[in-house]
């Protein structure tokens, strides 16, 4: 592992310190918007929040809005509001277990939604629902088939994770929080896939050495960047990647590459 480069002259965090801007494109891959019960957020609905991320160099925030996610409003209002921001947002299909009725009508709008729609997110914990429950299918199947990413929030070492991920070996799954706290079977979930894993740091800036130890366990380029804004702060989020003990090329690639390889450049 390579020595902590922060205050190198030249060096991607060295550069970012004294701009307080990436001078690369970052995307931030995990990402919701509107007000929650549960905290104030000063900053939570669009405008303001690509307002904010745009200030750091963030090109693409991937998001799942809360209220979908509740099932008080429809994935179709969220596409409404990407279409306001077409150079920042992007949003994964909330999937809310319990409406299968819904799934199925959103995910008829799949191809309707493009560029905007590029994934599903499932928030199985809060749900009530883990990932190989038979309410899943229908959107698991549908990812795996098209080989389309699925966010899917984890905390801890839940059994069911891998099965699905072995399940579904062409849908690419974003381990989102990388099985906070059970890294060890976040590594293994890398490594008894089909290559259609990656696991995506929310949380973790901030947590010392576990960005470290992850990149050591699987590799960068199995590992995506994410904030959970309006939870987290990006600057929080980059400025603990930036701050990591590993290398340029890790954080190139956590940043920015490892999306652009999985979406495409432009997506
Ligand atoms: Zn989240």
């Amino acid at each position: 592992m390579s020595e902590c480069i922060w205050n190198q002259p030249g060096s991607l965090a060295e550069k970012f310190w004294k701009d307080g801007k990436a001078d690369f494109p970052i995307y931030d891959m995990h990402g919701h918007m509107g007000a929650h019960y549960a905290i104030y957020f000063k900053i939570c609905e669009a405008p303001e929040m690509v307002a904010h991320v745009k200030r750091i160099g963030v090109k693409r925030l991937v998001f799942s809005h809360h209220e979908a996610l509740w099932g008080t409003f429809r994935n179709a209002r969220v596409y409404e509001i990407c279409k306001q921001f077409p150079d920042t947002l992007r949003m994964y299909l909330s999937i809310v277990p319990q409406r299968e009725d819904h799934i199925r009508e959103d995910i008829a709008q799949f191809d309707k939604w493009a560029p905007y729609a590029v994934g599903l997110k499932l928030l199985p914990g809060y749900h009530n629902c883990d990932m190989m429950d038979p309410r899943y299918d229908y959107a698991l199947s549908f990812a795996n088939e098209r080989g389309l990413p699925v966010l899917v929030h984890t905390w801890g070492n839940d059994p069911a994770v891998l099965k699905a991920i072995q399940k579904y070996p062409n849908a690419k799954f974003f381990i989102a929080h990388c099985c906070y706290g059970a890294w060890d079977y976040a590594i293994q979930c890398v490594k008894e896939s089909n290559n259609n894993v990656w696991l995506e740091l929310t949380a973790i800036p901030g947590d010392r050495g576990i960005i470290e130890k992850l990149v050591e366990g699987v590799g960068s380029e199995r590992i995506l960047y994410g904030t959970d804004m309006p939870w987290f702060d990006e600057y929080q989020g980059v400025g603990g990647v930036l701050s990591a003990k590993i290398t340029d090329e890790d954080k190139l690639n956590i940043l920015s590459r490892n999306p652009e390889r999985i979406l495409g450049k432009d997506f």
